[in-house]
């Protein structure tokens, strides 16, 4: 498929799927408009990657449905000079997404095979401003802390403490909670101050399982 095709279906998932429903944050819609999807999802999935849902990766793992990568991303609020934390990092989509917005991103993804398509994804297209990192992004990545802004793509029992504790006072974390592995609420917490939380409930989702000390301990079938 040639380029101008690709700019047209990319403006056209972002009118269909996300303005239309809803989401008017320019930067957002800007960022998702240039971000070459299809380069982040297998290639027998590539006459996919701009579809309205979620795509398998590798791993057993999922690229987000971009409704929902836009929907997460505007609920942080971003603004041009923030420096955000992302907690699974999968293909990279949405890390570089935000890429598109901040000033620096940084990304934890517990599958190392993932870490390292993922990087050379990030190098290809020479988006410099996001460093991946292979660990348990439940612990957060406190050398860079605070964030002002700090997204979950995996759905875990409860808001890990590490995170809460690496956001900045008036900084905002966007994770799906939920006592089941894969059924959860979109949560968005805002540090009101030092040890001021505000939890609002936004949405119900669907997303794999977060895994790790402050997640769930292991993958059920
Ligand atoms: N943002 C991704 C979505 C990936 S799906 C994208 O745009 O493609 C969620 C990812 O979270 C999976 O790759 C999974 O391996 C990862 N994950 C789950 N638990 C994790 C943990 N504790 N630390 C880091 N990554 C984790």
């Amino acid at each position: 498929m040639d380029d101008s095709k690709l700019t047209e279906l990319r403006a056209r998932m972002v009118r269909q799927q996300i303005e239309e429903r809803g989401i008017r944050d320019e930067a957002v819609l800007r960022a998702m408009r240039i971000v070459p999807r299809h380069l982040f999802v297998p290639e027998r999935y590539q006459h996919r990657a701009y579809d309205d849902g979620p795509l398998p990766i590798l791993a057993r793992q999922t690229i987000s449905q971009p409704y929902v990568v836009a929907l997460m991303i505007a609920q942080l609020m971003l603004s041009p000079d923030d420096r955000v934390l992302e907690v699974g990092t999968g293909s990279g989509y949405a890390a570089a997404v935000l890429s598109r917005m901040v000033a620096q991103v940084y990304t934890i993804e517990r599958h190392e095979k993932l870490v390292t398509y993922a990087q050379a994804r990030f190098e290809r297209l020479g988006y410099d401003n996001i460093q991946v990192r292979h660990g348990d992004g439940t612990e957060g990545w406190p050398d860079h802390a605070p964030y002002d802004g700090i997204v979950v793509a995996a759905g875990g029992p409860s808001i890990p403490d590490p995170l809460r504790q690496q956001l900045a006072v008036g900084g905002r974390l966007v994770i799906p909670v939920g006592r089941k592995q894969r059924q959860q609420w979109l949560v968005r917490l805002t540090r009101l101050g030092l040890n001021q939380f505000e939890a609002e409930r936004l949405s119900p989702v669907a997303f794999v399982p977060l895994i790790g000390a402050a997640g769930w301990s292991q993958e059920e079938d």
